[in-house]
């Protein structure tokens, strides 16, 4: 059950966990909500995860979110939502927050979206995941998607546009909730398994014409990955076959994807989750990885056992549709 009255957040909670074998339940209508006391991220995630597990038991998961601003000291921060006053609305926030920084030239006005996640099954410990996207603070508003902060937030990793002048699915890709919830579904996906990744038979990745030397060059020289032939019947043509484990790896040219499974979210989130426990295994410390949904991308930066620091794409198919 997912901890929150917010449609937008369930909708994505939904889209991204779907592969992971969980049911997303929404709040019951009329549920009320704690109070946000906490002085940080994390504590309100864990108050909001808590009295859900209480109230109705079961995986109870919750989310909290704000934006910090370096030059504000990291204000508002966990006060995001009530910046302006207990009662301000986005368009009260957004106005405070222009006039705070009204001074501040560009290139001293970096910002990010925090978002932890809590997740409660009343057995364990609570478990938290966190997503961040850095971006900077425009002088005026642009754009109408999204909420809250959107229409000032222009993010480092797009082309200069806010988050409101984004399409949703720009904006999931790499927004700091998207990424604290594809490392929860990954984790999910885990931990039904009973420690592994199930529901799946096979991962695929593809690359452009002609890379297969160099995809093998990778998966056999570098992470030391067995070549094996070709499964008959999955895949129609061409690519490299590894053993991953318990699956097959196939590496194709991008013409190989199967459409079928090019639209399947778990072959993202388990194929990522998958990758990322063979790296490991094979002495390459992953610094930093995220999975960019809705595009199923995941994108690595390693150091491998040589020690060279590498950055790696990996394209677990493109959203449905
Ligand atoms: P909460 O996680 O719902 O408590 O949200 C905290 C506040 O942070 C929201 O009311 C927004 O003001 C801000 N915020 C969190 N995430 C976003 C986002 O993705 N875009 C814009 N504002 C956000």
């Amino acid at each position: 059950m997912v901890a929150t009255g917010n449609r937008g957040k369930l909708a994505e909670f939904s889209a991204i966990l779907r592969g992971s074998g969980a049911e997303v339940i929404p709040l019951p209508v009329g549920a009320t909500q704690p109070e946000e006391s906490g002085a940080t991220l994390a504590e309100n995630a864990l108050i909001k995860a808590e009295a859900c597990h209480q109230a109705y038991g079961g995986l109870a998961v919750a989310d909290d979110s704000g934006l910090f601003v370096d030059a504000l000291g990291g204000a508002p921060g966990v006060y995001s939502a009530r910046y302006a006053g207990e009662a301000a609305d986005d368009a009260a926030n957004r106005e405070l927050l222009l006039a705070e920084l009204a001074e501040v030239p560009e290139g001293l006005r970096g910002a990010e979206f925090r978002c932890v996640l809590c997740l409660v099954d009343g057995e364990d410990e609570p478990r938290y995941f966190q997503g961040v996207v850095r971006g900077s603070i425009a002088f005026a508003e642009r754009g109408s998607n999204g909420f809250g902060y959107d229409p000032l937030f222009v993010p480092e990793e797009g082309d200069g546009r806010t988050f409101a002048e984004m399409e949703p699915s720009e904006k999931d890709a790499i927004s700091h909730r998207g990424r604290a919830i594809a490392r929860l579904g990954a984790a999910i996906g885990a931990a039904i398994g009973g420690g592994r990744v199930t529901g799946l038979d096979h991962v695929q990745v593809a690359g452009p014409p002609g890379c297969e030397q160099a995809m093998r060059a990778f998966y056999s020289g570098l992470l030391g990955l067995e070549e094996i032939a070709k499964p008959p019947p999955l895949v129609p043509r061409g690519g490299l076959w590894f053993r991953l484990g318990a699956r097959q790896l196939h590496v194709g040219i991008e013409d190989d994807f199967v459409p079928a499974r090019k639209a399947h979210p778990a072959v993202r989130v388990a194929g990522l989750a998958a990758l990322r426990e063979h790296l490991a295994a094979a002495g390459v410390k992953v610094i930093e990885d995220s999975l960019l949904e809705p595009y199923g991308v995941a994108r690595f930066y390693a150091d491998d056992p040589a020690g060279n620091r590498v950055e790696f794409v990996e394209d677990f198919g493109a959203p449905p549709g």
